[in-house]
């Protein structure tokens, strides 16, 4: 039974009920178990763990059980869904957890394998559902569990990488348009890409020209289709792994116009931008800077400065295309941060495009978590 501030949010779409909103609660941690308000009204099928902030997540809304063909609807819907956007690649996410209606469950597709990330106790314990299913609608050549994230310990779950079923290679090649690049399963980041910033990366294969600058690259997400319409494109990251890969990745397209630097990003666009050079494109991608909200402040200071460095570094009629994935510093404060970049570096920056994550990332209209990229596609006016 849940207290009238967490049923209020439940009607208004979200999922989620945290565990001081809840006023009474029966069961184990993975259990499904029904909710209620005050006055007795149903609200829906929660999976359900006590030892978890939000101890209820919305599954079912409805009055039906949620069983193994309940999962095999949803994992359907998701899939049809993904089919529906005719992706021009291998590499992409099938499900995305409350997005798709399965809280805590996140399956990726890279070619002939899956990538699961569980961070749900429930889908924990219906793992063979999810796999049978999965199974029976895409015949994986290997399943991988990738539960190695900061949420799985905050839900009480232990971190974990295993294959579920077949084989996983340690690395497979997979293609983003006209790119392919080498993603590391096991241990690579996220699940081994960067898959959310897709479309981004095409769209930087369609703005790149001239001399580029690809800062935050990580294995060259940007820099790889920046490179096959740009002069030249400096690859910029602080991870030597990183840079390894990036390298791989251009040979591997049989490009030659990329250089590496494994630098930290702040001191290379601060001594670029004194010394006065000059870029037609600039990508900037760094990691979250507002990991929670007592970060803004800083974080804010810091997406300024290399933002400012940025537009200083902009020839006329140059592009910048600058991200952040920062769920807690949402469009219009980013928008803001940028805007006073613009004045201080003393530029008239156009803005060509706002974007946000690729489309097989849904947003959920009345789960502001779900939209959490952005990205803005920049030019230096005059
Ligand atoms: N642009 C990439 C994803 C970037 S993830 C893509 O689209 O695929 C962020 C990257 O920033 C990571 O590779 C990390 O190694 C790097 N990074 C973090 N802090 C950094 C710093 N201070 N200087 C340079 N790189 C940094």
């Amino acid at each position: 039974m849940v207290r009238g501030r967490g049923a209020a949010r439940a009607r208004s779409g979200h999922p989620w009920i945290y565990r001081s909103d809840v006023a009474e609660a029966a069961g184990e941690p993975g259990d499904v178990v029904p909710v209620f308000d005050r006055a007795g009204d149903f609200l829906g099928r929660a999976f359900y763990n006590p030892r978890s902030e939000i101890s209820l997540r919305i599954a079912e809304r409805r009055d039906e059980p949620v069983d193994e063909s309940w999962f095999r609807t949803r994992i359907e819907h998701a899939l049809a869904y993904r089919d529906s956007l005719a992706i021009d690649g291998d590499a992409y996410r099938l499900l995305h957890a409350e997005a798709d209606g399965v809280p805590g469950l996140v399956v990726d597709r890279y070619g002939d394998n899956l990538v699961l990330q569980v961070g749900s106790a429930a889908v924990e314990r219906r793992l063979d559902w999810v796999l049978g299913a999965l199974d029976e609608l895409l015949a994986p050549a290997g399943v991988l569990l990738r539960s190695d994230s900061g949420a799985r310990k905050r839900e009480g779950l232990d971190a974990t990488v295993r294959v579920l079923w077949g084989e996983v290679p340690g690395t497979v090649v997979v293609r983003e348009g006209p790119v392919r690049y080498e993603a590391n399963l096991w241990r690579g980041q996220k699940t081994g890409g960067f898959l959310d910033q897709r479309e981004n990366h095409l769209a930087a294969g369609r703005y790149a020209r001239g001399r580029a600058l690809d800062v935050f690259s990580y294995a060259g997400g940007f820099a790889l289709h920046a490179a096959r319409s740009a002069r030249e494109v400096e690859v910029v990251d602080s991870s030597g792994p990183a840079l390894e890969t990036a390298r791989h990745n251009a040979k591997l397209n049989g490009l030659d116009n990329l250089t590496f630097a494994r630098t930290r990003a702040f001191d290379l666009l601060r001594e670029r931008s004194d010394a006065g050079e000059r870029y037609d494109t600039v990508v900037l991608d760094p990691p979250a800077f507002a990991k929670t909200k007592r970060d803004l402040p800083r974080a804010r200071r810091a997406y300024k400065e290399i933002n400012l460095r940025a537009m200083k570094l902009l020839s006329p009629g140059g592009i910048l295309i600058t991200c952040s994935c920062s769920y807690h510093l949402s469009r219009e404060p980013f928008e803001e941060t940028l805007r006073s970049a613009a004045a201080d570096a003393g530029r008239t920056m156009r803005v060509r495009e706002w974007r946000g994550q690729a489309a097989d990332h849904p947003e959920v209209l009345t789960i502001p978590e779900t939209r959490y990229l952005k990205c803005a596609i920049l030019e230096r006016a005059f």
